[in-house]
């Protein structure tokens, strides 16, 4: 179908949807006129300030364009000291709780809960407001939204829940400014808090007495009073440029939106535990980067593929009929579907839509500020297309206030809509939440089984404790069982044990006829059952995910893949196989646990390096204990030890039973250690460097090494610049991804243009300059940096890089040996990708198995030469043998006439992960030429092309296949560790971790195991 018969398709499709569901609709409620009612006092002064700052009255609606009066009430301007939207004026967050909380000690219609803490201790809150009788009974009609968000409670019986649903009132909840940047969203709620509570007008009245309106107007609430003091610098210096919020939250910036499956932020978890305990149908975020309101309710394809098709339908339903009533409101630039793909379910708002409710998403239009000034669009943003009839205006003054308008009628609108309806949509959660109980007799699968000898109990039970985070139950088998699975395919999925590739992905559904083998699984094996409510965000996140290359979405919003089980290093079975069901099993009370502590007795411990990320904590706990590493692998205590194994000498063994217990590590207590060799591995003296630039993507790596307690240096490029001997602070730098850094930029930093930016604590700007501080951020590492790095290695110390900063290493002549290749067709956007060891004795792969799935986006396409400045690696295609034109086939030797063939010297030849072979020719004067032992080590590489995608989207592999994915680079003394991969990203790659934490704990012993090449 092609794309313009397809969108003819949705639009007729749409249309008798629309008819279909209005004759539902006319069973519960009749749409009450939205506006007004002329009998309501207006708060005149409010009002007049409404209209003065809105700077058309096209930009704004019957809905906003007044504010009900209230003798009781205190209106927004208590706090902000002028209205929702004024000029000048952003409230910090505790402003903004201060006036929710006066308007619930004024109102019996508004209650506020607080809902946990972000990581720097600040508060979350939620607001809840509807009529009195519903406030007043909010905890009865949890309890029986519980029952329809949980119908095994009721047997799945349709009239019982037909009865419940009658009595009920729905809950939909609204997120704002999680974005720091984005600053419109608390005004605009405080003011929305104010209007539900108070006015008397018939849709209000409709809204407040058939739902339950919740609201956690600050999302991101450290990022908030950031921005603020970035704001009130701004106000304070009018004429200067501001410095940009190079921090939002404690770790991360925009991808604080991309938290929802791995849920490592405070703000995520707050979240999600306020939208499963309220029962919520709707989670509606608000975002701000779009003219002016760009409803993505709808968004576009492809849509995410677990989610049930009636949340599709209420999407459709639900975003049109809001731009629809909002067209008629004659506001421009309002409208949906637009170019969002709905496939990854890593947005704060898809906790929803994996949850058996409804995400949404609004983008408004701000200006990162207070500030009324003229915006210009770019044409993209401003043309009309078939989705956008009345398209934003190429330029127009623009203000808080209208962005505040355009928020609180879309609001308004949905609110009004979603309560009018709100049996529909309750008898659609009802059966969602059923349709969830009975995917493994529908759609499948049955269950996810996690082995019960999965070799990294530590792995394993981090990615079980992530899904019953999410809400999901997890069974554990008192039993052995058996279930039938899918023949394995051929080839064989590469996989790091046979255990791994039945089930892995080659699940399907029973559609096709295959062949079948059987499992039979331990007792003690983990069963995630696909009969309950919660089992859409199970299968979401540990399934496989395959994007076409030919998919007609192009604009990927994001990435492409994330199965769970593959980037954590932890083998998942999915089972179609109904009968895993009937296994003996008992639910897990409490938090799955890996069972660890002391075993034996004896002064030397042993502990087996599974590359689980326990064991880093462990090394850093006993910091003054002696660790050393096997570097092969034995048998000792009647156990397999593999290579890198501990062994520990000088701890106190209650002390270490009780860190194991705790940490989920077995130890094996013996009299004598080991006779195989070993070397020390140390608790590293670790720094994060970070730029000025951006610090989005080493928050990522932060947050990990925080959870696993590895202490560290915070420092920046700036810091490094001053420092002429930072190997006497540091074995271990850590210059994680900068994500926008080329090379030129991360030595030049910001332009010096203009005046200095701050980063600082100060009195105007309390909240900023706490995670690092700066007088200006402008400066990069410059060349004095750039020398002190190099003195770093040079001197024995260790630099990590992945990505941008690995081709930074490279373009400044940090790593000998190893160019990038440029990409030409390649498209890896983020992906989920097939390595393979190719030196199992080097320390950075101690206690991997081979074939770990990594994350590329996009990742550098690293060449090793053994030469200085060569290119080296094998060129894609670069296969066919060269030959000049001459007698003979291709495969022949050309032949000079009247003298004897000449025999041809053997062309030297080597994979793609190996440097060529040196030619005599090269070796006869080697200026050039790298001596063995100071050769880049490539340790792991990408799979061979068709074993190379696990899941996602991968076009023109072959580009990146077999290429070197980490490399150890020796420089002097020191070394440079590159990764294509990025090792920690978004929570989701917790098997991949160790690779890091291998090269920290051996940062002085990377050469252990090498072999070095004779020339
Ligand atoms: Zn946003």
């Amino acid at each position: 179908m092609k794309a313009n018969s397809l969108v003819r398709f949705l639009i007729l499709n749409l249309c008798a949807l629309a008819i279909a569901t209005s004759a539902a609709f006319a069973q519960t409620a009749v749409q009450t006129k939205l506006g007004r009612d002329p009998k309501v006092a207006i708060d005149e002064e409010y009002t007049k300030k409404i209209r003065e700052y809105t700077t058309e009255t096209f930009f704004n609606s019957p809905l906003t364009d007044y504010l009900p009066a209230s003798s009781k009430v205190p209106t927004p301007k208590a706090v902000l000291g002028d209205v929702s939207g004024a000029p000048g004026i952003l409230p910090y967050s505790h402003e903004v709780y201060r006036y929710m909380r006066m308007l619930e000690s004024s109102s019996p219609r508004v209650k506020v809960y607080s809902i946990g803490k972000t990581e720097e201790g600040r508060e979350m809150i939620a607001v809840a407001v509807s009529s009195e009788a519903n406030i007043a009974k909010i905890e009865e009609n949890r309890a029986k939204l519980a029952k329809l968000a949980d119908p095994r409670t009721i047997n799945l019986n349709d009239d019982e829940a037909e009865k419940i649903i009658a009595d009920t009132v729905p809950v939909y909840y609204i997120t704002g400014t999680i974005h720091s940047p984005e600053t419109g969203s608390p005004t605009a709620l405080m003011e929305l808090a104010y209007r539900l509570a108070v006015d008397e007008s018939p849709y209000v009245k409709q809204i407040r007495d058939n739902l339950i309106t919740l609201i956690t107007p600050v999302v991101e609430v450290d990022g908030r009073d950031r921005q603020v003091d970035v704001y009130k610098w701004h106000l304070a210096n009018p004429e200067k440029n501001w410095p940009g919020l190079i921090y939002w939250g404690h770790y991360v910036a925009h991808d604080n939106n991309r938290d929802a499956m791995a849920m490592s932020l405070q703000l995520t978890r707050n979240v999600l535990n306020t939208f499963t305990n309220w029962r919520a149908q709707v989670l509606h975020d608000l975002h701000e980067s779009v003219p002016y309101l760009y409803d993505n309710t709808v968004g576009d394809q492809p849509y995410n593929a677990w989610i049930d098709p009636i949340l599709a339908d209420e999407w459709h339903l639900i975003g049109w009929y809001n731009v629809g009533e909002m067209n008629k409101f004659g506001m421009p630039g309002v409208f949906t579907h637009g170019t969002f793909d709905t496939w990854s379910p890593s947005y704060l708002m898809f906790i929803a839509a994996s949850h058996n409710g409804i995400s949404r998403l609004y983008e408004t239009f701000g200006n990162g500020g207070a500030d009324t000034v003229e915006r210009t669009l770019s044409p993209s943003e401003y043309s009309r297309t078939w989705y956008k009839q009345n398209p934003p205006l190429p330029k127009a003054r623009w203000s808080q206030r209208n962005n505040n308008n355009y928020q609180q009628t879309g609001l308004l609108v949905s609110l009004a809509h979603f309560s009018t309806n709100g049996k529909y949509f309750l008898r659609n959660f009802y059966t969602k939440s059923k349709n969830s109980i009975l995917k493994p007799k529908t759609a499948g699968p049955a269950a996810y089984v996690f082995p019960g000898d999965d070799p990294r109990p530590g792995g394993q039970a981090e990615l079980l404790r992530l899904l019953q985070m999410q809400g999901c139950e997890v069974h554990r088998a008192t039993a052995p069982f058996t279930v039938t699975l899918p023949a394995k395919k051929k080839p064989a999925r590469p996989a790091p044990a046979e255990t791994r590739a039945a089930g892995n992905g080659d699940g399907n559904g029973g559609q096709e006829k295959k062949e079948t083998t059987t499992r039979t699984f331990p007792a003690g094996s983990y069963i995630v059952r696909m009969d309950q409510p919660y089992s859409r965000i199970a299968d979401m996140m540990l399934d496989y995910q395959y994007w076409a290359p030919n998919d007609p979405q192009r604009n990927i919003y994001d990435d492409t893949a994330w199965t769970f089980g593959e980037l954590g290093n932890v083998q998942v079975v999915r089972v179609v196989d109904v009968k895993a069901l009937d296994a003996a099993m008992e639910k897990v009370n409490g938090e799955v646990k890996a069972v660890g502590g002391v075993n034996g007795s004896g002064s030397v411990y042993l502990i087996n390096h599974n590359a689980d990320n326990a064991l880093v904590t462990l090394r850093y706990r006993f910091k003054a204990a002696q660790f050393d590493a096997a570097e092969e692998p034995f048998e000792a205590a009647g156990t397999k030890f593999n290579r890198g194994s501990f062994v520990i000498r000088g701890v106190n063994q209650n002390d270490l039973h009780r860190a194991a217990g705790e940490l989920g590590l077995k130890v094996y207590a013996t009299d004598a250690a080991p006779s195989v060799k070993t070397h020390p591995i140390r608790a590293a003296r670790v720094a994060v460097m970070h730029t000025w630039l951006s610090t989005q993507d080493e928050g990522w790596w932060r947050l990990e090494f925080d959870k696993y307690k590895v202490p560290y240096d915070y420092i920046s490029t700036q810091d490094v610049a001053k420092d002429a001997n930072l190997r006497a602070k540091y074995d271990v730098i850590i210059f994680a991804p900068v994500g926008r850094g080329n090379p030129q930029q991360i030595v030049s930093g910001m332009p010096m243009f203009g005046n200095p930016l701050p980063w600082k604590t100060s009195e105007l700007t309390p909240n900023i300059g706490k995670i690092d501080s700066t007088d200006d951020m402008r400066p990069g590492l410059g060349w004095d940096g750039l020398q002190n790095l190099q003195d770093f290695v040079r001197r024995g110390g260790l630099l990590i890089t992945s990505n941008d900063t690995a081709n930074f290493a490279v373009s400044f002549g940090l790593t000998p040996g190893v160019s990038i290749a440029p990409p030409q067709r390649l498209r890896v956007t983020g992906s989920v990708l097939r390595s393979k060891t190719i030196d199992a004795a080097s320390p950075i792969m101690y206690g991997y198995n081979d074939n770990l799935a990594i994350f590329c986006a996009n990742g550098p396409i690293f060449n090793l030469s053994n030469t200085v400045g060569g290119r080296g690696g094998r060129r894609p295609g670069g296969e066919t043998p060269e030959r000049m034109t001459g007698r003979g086939t291709p495969d022949d030797p050309d032949t000079p006439q009247n003298r004897p063939p000449a025999e041809l010297p053997e062309p030297p030849k080597a994979e793609a992960w190996e440097a060529t072979p040196l030619t005599a020719e090269q070796l006869r004067n080697g200026v050039f030429v790298i001596p063995p032992s100071a050769r880049p080590r490539a340790v792991l590489r990408y799979a061979d092309s068709r074993e190379l995608l696990v899941s996602g989207l991968l076009e023109a592999g072959n580009e990146i296949a077999q290429h070197a994915a980490v490399i150890d680079a020796p420089y002097e003394q020191g070394h440079v560790v590159l990764f294509s991969n990025n090792p920690f990203w978004r929570g989701e790659t917790q098997g991949s971790y160790f690779l890091v934490f291998n090269a920290i704990l051996n940062f002085d012993q990377l050469n252990a195991g090498r072999k070095v090449a004779e020339k």
